[in-house]
C-alpha cells in the first residue's frame, strides 16, 4: 500500500462522502469524517464506527475546525436543489465559509484539498458538451444561485489560495453521480424515479422530459476523486467527471420502468426555473491525465441502485433537519 495518510472527509457522511471514506479506509488511511448530518444519516457510516482507522465527528462547516491532517476532500454541501433551496442563504455559507475553514486548515498543515464542485458552474450551459473552459451561464439571482454561485465562489478561493499561499488544491467539477446510498427522499431524479416506480405511483416529469442529464455511476466517480487527488501537483485546475452518456429525463424514465418492472404511468409536472435543459461532460482532461473513464454504464448502474432501493427501510430515512 501507499503511504498511510490522515485524511478529513468534510460530508463524509452523505451519499458520495460515505462511499469515500470506506475506499479510503478500506485502503488503511487514517480517515476523520466531519459531518452535521444536515442531508445524511449516521447509518450510512455506521459500518465504519468499529475501525481503528475512521474517526466521526459533528460538525457544522461554517465554523472553523482545528484538525491536523494530510489531505482533506471537502464534500460538505447539501447537493439536491431540494435540499439546498431548503434554506438557500445557509448553502451559500456553507460553500463559502466552509471553503474558507478548509482552506485555512490547509494552509496551516500544509495539506492538499480537494474541493467537491458541480456541473452547476455551468449554469444552462450554451456549449455542449461542456468542457472545462467553458465559463458556464448561470443566474446569479435564481433559485438555484445559492448552490452554483456558492460553488463558483468556492473554485474562486480555492485558486486564490492557490496563488496567494501556494497551496496544492484539487477541484472535481461532478456531474449528475447515483448510486446505492442516495437519500431516497432527496427530490432527485433516480431516486424520485425509482421510489415512485417500485410503489407503482405516477413518474413525475417535470417539463415535457426532453431536458438530459449524464449520470454517472457512484464507484466511478469516487475513483475519479481519488485519481485526481493522486494526480501530479502541476493538475491545478477544474477536472470534470461524470459519464458522458446522454439520456433525457423521459429516457430514464422510461428504463426505470423496464428494469423495476413497473405498472407506473408518466405525469408531467412544471419544470422547475432555471432547470439546466441539456448536461453532458467532455472528459477529455480526465482520460488524459488520470486515465480515468466510467466503466458502469446507466442500465447496470441502475440495477445496482434499485436492488439497494429494495433492500432499504425507508422508514429509516429522515427528511432535512428543518432548524437551519
Ligand atoms: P449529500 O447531501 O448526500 O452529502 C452532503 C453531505 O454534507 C451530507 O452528509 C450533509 O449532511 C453534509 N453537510 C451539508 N451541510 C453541511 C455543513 N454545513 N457542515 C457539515 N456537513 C454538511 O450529497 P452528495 O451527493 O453526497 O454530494 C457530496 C458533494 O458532492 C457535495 O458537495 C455536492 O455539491 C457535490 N456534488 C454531488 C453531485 C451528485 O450528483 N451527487 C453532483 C455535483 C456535485
Ligand atoms: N426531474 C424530473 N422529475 C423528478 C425530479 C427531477 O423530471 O421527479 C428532472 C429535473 O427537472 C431535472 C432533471 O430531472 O431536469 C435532474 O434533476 P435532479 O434534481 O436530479 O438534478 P439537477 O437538476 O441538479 O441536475
Amino acid at each position: 500500500m501507499s503511504q498511510v495518510k490522515r485524511i478529513l472527509v468534510t460530508g463524509g457522511a452523505g451519499f458520495l462522502g460515505s462511499h469515500l471514506c470506506e475506499r479510503l479506509v478500506g485502503e488503511g488511511h487514517d480517515v476523520i469524517c466531519l459531518d452535521n448530518f444536515f442531508t445524511s444519516q449516521k447509518n450510512n457510516v455506521a459500518g465504519l464506527l468499529g475501525c481503528g482507522n475512521f474517526e466521526l465527528i459533528r460538525h457544522d462547516i461554517t465554523h472553523p475546525v482545528w484538525l491536523e491532517v494530510d489531505e482533506i476532500y471537502n464534500l460538505a454541501c447539501p447537493a439536491a436543489p431540494g435540499h439546498y433551496q431548503f434554506n438557500p442563504i445557509k448553502t451559500m455559507k456553507t460553500s463559502v465559509l466552509g471553503a474558507i475553514h478548509v482552506l485555512g486548515m490547509a494552509k496551516r498543515c500544509r495539506a492538499k484539498v480537494l474541493q467537491a464542485s458541480t456541473s452547476e458552474v455551468y449554469g444552462d450551459p450554451e456549449v455542449h458538451p461542456q468542457k472545462e473552459d467553458y465559463r458556464g451561464c448561470v443566474n446569479p439571482i435564481g433559485p438555484r444561485a445559492c448552490y452554483d454561485e456558492g460553488k463558483r465562489a468556492a473554485e474562486t478561493l480555492f485558486m486564490d489560495y492557490h496563488r496567494s499561499n501556494g497551496l496544492d488544491v484539487r477541484i472535481i467539477r461532478i456531474f449528475n453521480t447515483y448510486g446505492p446510498r442516495m437519500h431516497p427522499f432527496d427530490g432527485r431524479v433516480v431516486s424520485n424515479f425509482i421510489r415512485q416506480a417500485m410503489a407503482g405511483e405516477a413518474i413525475t416529469i417535470f417539463g415535457d422530459g426532453s431536458q438530459t442529464r449524464s449520470f454517472c455511476y457512484r464507484d466511478d466517480l469516487i475513483e475519479g476523486m481519488i485519481r485526481l487527488m493522486n494526480a501530479p501537483d502541476d493538475l491545478v485546475q477544474p477536472v470534470n467527471i461524470g459519464n458522458p452518456h446522454e439520456f433525457t429525463i423521459r429516457e430514464l424514465a422510461q428504463l426505470v420502468i423496464e428494469l423495476t418492472n413497473s405498472s407506473s404511468t408518466l405525469v408531467e409536472q412544471p419544470l422547475p426555473e432555471d432547470d439546466p435543459t441539456q448536461r453532458r461532460p467532455d472528459i477529455e482532461l480526465a482520460k488524459s491525465r488520470l486515465n480515468w473513464q466510467p466503466t458502469i454504464e446507466l442500465r447496470e448502474g441502475l440495477e445496482r441502485t434499485i436492488a439497494w432501493f429494495q433492500q432499504i427501510d425507508i422508514s429509516q430515512y429522515r427528511p432535512p433537519t428543518p432548524n437551519y
